[in-house]
């Protein structure tokens, strides 16, 4: 046991020495085709607790936009899922791979399925394949394995851990800087394409307003994406960077 603690701590150090050496990204400790299998385990894993939409009309459109959005961000080579689940909670999730589902609740809130306000969807969903195409599910994996807290390398057994974590959509927690980047690419994948980014800012806007009377329909968005105050400006101040062209 000691020695294995020891071979363990030697290996830990040779590798942060490595890393440091090389500059190694924690996100590189995980291979794309481990996020594809993990993410697509958690989707049959979701989409056993909770209901897919019947409204074949709606997932359609929702999948529609999703593509031509994912076409034009960084990993445009992923095969990406979009769908909506029946939940009443405003909220929409990612997960490693490019499985993103929009929960019933924001559909409503942003207009409803007859009379969707199709910037800000677009800008929702451009916000979760941020998630995806920065890789953040493979850093948060990654950095799991490099300082060997949580789950650690990334194998058969708890190959099955990162699933249940990530099916289990109302813990998953990102950083702030994480959601800046996020909101950052959202807007970068929909600027130029048919949609308008201010979609983006403006869902932000209404989740700001909105959160404070309706509290409990709001609860999970903002567990599992914290919105600091300056989201919106952050926002806002890079879309007017892009647009004078200063980026
Ligand atoms: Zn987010």
């Amino acid at each position: 046991m000691r020695r294995q603690l020891k071979n363990g701590l030697l290996f830990l150090s040779v590798l942060l020495a490595v890393f440091s050496l090389t500059g190694c990204k924690p996100e590189s400790l995980v291979s794309q085709s481990q996020e594809i299998d993990i993410g697509r385990q958690a989707s049959r894993d979701i989409e056993r607790q909770y209901k897919v939409s019947a409204d074949s009309r709606l997932n359609a459109m929702v999948n529609e936009i999703g593509q031509n959005l994912a076409a034009r961000s960084d990993r445009p080579n992923l095969k990406y899922t979009f769908k909506v689940l029946d939940v009443k909670d405003v909220n929409a999730v990612s997960l490693p791979g490019g499985w993103i589902y929009v929960y019933k609740g924001l559909i409503d809130e942003i207009g409803g399925p007859g009379n969707i306000d199709r910037d800000k969807l677009a800008g929702v969903i451009s916000h979760e394949i941020g998630h995806v195409a920065a890789r953040h599910h493979a850093q948060m994996m990654g950095r799991s394995q490099l300082y060997g807290i949580g789950i650690g390398v990334l194998t058969k057994g708890n190959t099955a851990q990162w699933v249940s974590l990530f099916a289990n959509i109302n813990l998953l927690h990102w950083s702030r800087k994480d959601e800046y980047e996020a909101d950052k690419l959202g807007i970068k994948y929909t600027y130029g394409s048919t949609y308008d980014p201010n979609g983006l800012i403006e869902f932000l806007q209404v989740l700001q307003s909105k959160s404070k009377s309706e509290p409990s329909r709001f609860e999970s968005w903002f567990r599992t994406h914290p919105v600091p105050s300056d989201r919106v400006g952050r926002a806002q101040q890079y879309l007017n960077e892009l647009r004078t062209g200063s980026r």
